[in-house]
């Protein structure tokens, strides 16, 4: 993959030849659509933030992350940082914005190194600045670093951090493209995302449509974790089994028998053995009542404590609970106080119950997605039978 658009001179062979509208119904007709976990699709975003009235807009680059698991961005801007500081630059070129950040976790101190370093070549080659390319558009790139919080993942509380401020969500409405960094319309981008916008421009939309499933096009990126006999990052067309993304990574470790898979990370949802014929896309993971999340892939074998892993997972939302809303700030403590009890041979009934009440209040009145999905794996696990005393 990396081969395909590593050369940083794709900017002018591959957007410049056509216009910025040109560029957007070209992502649009491609269909790609975000690979951060919303599957929002990008010729949509991008058109939002391009009709807005004229005026200061920018273009970041999510890449905070920071979903237990995930580990494809940073694979993806180790081994081809140009890719993304190309998609910036186009991005930026489409949608009119003059200034891109790239919001990067603290802790990949060497993708950090690298996306420094194709910033600066791509300066070098004119390729940033005030005259890219020599088209007469202007467009610079700032890095910035997380420091540590899961919810600057989120693309408002990365707003907020980018500005200097405590990394809390914003209040939805206004989104992004209306009001976003520096109250200015804002396109945000995974990863992931941004590294299909070259291939799209290079091969023509209708040669990456032609890829996946109708409803996913193109490829993803997968995190092959845990009890797995070949963990890395995996390549696959939308749609693809996870029966035979498990094969291609040679099946469970030591021939041992599968327990279940955590797909989409500690905010996604378990897979039983029987489940495994589940198509990779986002319309085919939504019909089986899961979520391909960030690209998770945990496998988990027979020998793995699921009561563990998923006090673990409860654990992780209670710490990383920004704490600015009440359902969430109160509800992952009181998910992980009621794991606790369960798992010490507490009432069963009631202790369901009051997962199940606590989920949905989560669920529907927490502000950002942190809160609206840190039952999901614990709900997850509890109707498949997995954990405490429903097992
Ligand atoms: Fe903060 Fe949780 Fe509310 Fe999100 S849902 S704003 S993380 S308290």
């Amino acid at each position: 993959r990396h081969t395909r658009f590593r050369n940083v001179t794709g900017v002018q062979t591959c957007a410049l030849p056509i216009c910025p509208a040109g560029t957007i119904a070209e992502i649009a007709a491609a269909r790609l659509l975000g690979r951060g976990g919303a599957a929002f699709p990008t010729g949509t975003k991008w058109q939002a933030v391009a009709a807005r009235p004229p005026g200061q807009r920018f273009v970041v680059c999510n890449a905070d992350e920071s979903e237990p698991g995930t580990f494809k961005d940073r694979v993806l801007m180790e081994g081809d940082p140009f890719a993304v500081v190309e998609a910036l630059t186009i991005a930026g070129f489409a949608v009119g914005a003059e200034r891109g950040f790239i919001y990067l976790r603290g802790e990949y101190p060497v993708a950090t190194a690298r996306i420094e370093g194709a910033i600066v070549a791509a300066r070098a080659a004119g390729l940033l600045g005030a005259d890219v390319a020599g088209a007469g558009f202007a467009f610079e790139i700032e890095v910035r670093r997380g420091a540590g919080a899961y919810v600057c993942g989120e693309e408002t509380a990365l707003f907020e951090s980018i500005e200097g401020h405590r990394g809390e969500p914003r209040n939805k409405p206004p989104f992004p493209v209306e009001r976003g960094l520096f109250g200015s319309p804002t396109a945000v981008n995974n990863v992931e995302t941004l590294a299909n916008v070259p291939l799209i421009l290079r091969d023509g939309a209708s040669a990456y449509a032609a890829m996946g499933t109708d409803g996913s096009t193109g490829t993803r990126l997968f995190c092959l974790s845990g009890c797995v006999e070949r963990p890395g990052v995996y390549e696959v067309p939308c749609g693809t089994p996870l029966r035979a993304l498990l094969a291609m990574a040679g099946g469970v470790r030591d021939g041992r028998d599968l327990r279940a898979v955590l797909l989409g990370g500690a905010s996604g949802g378990f897979v039983l053995p029987d489940g495994l014929d589940v198509p990779l896309s986002f319309e085919g993971a939504r019909a089986a009542g899961v979520t391909l999340g960030s690209g998770v892939v945990l496998v988990l074998d027979d020998t793995v404590d699921l009561d563990a892993i998923v006090h673990r997972i409860a654990a992780f939302f209670r710490d990383e609970s920004c704490g600015q809303c009440v359902p969430c700030r109160v509800g992952t403590v009181r998910q992980e106080e009621s794991l606790h009890r369960l798992a010490r041979g507490g009432d069963a009934a009631r202790e369901l119950a009051l997962l199940t009440d606590v989920a949905s209040v989560m669920r529907d009145a927490s502000i950002c997605g942190l809160g609206q999905t840190a039952a999901s794996a614990v709900q997850s696990a509890i109707a498949l039978g997995l954990v405490g005393a429903a097992r």
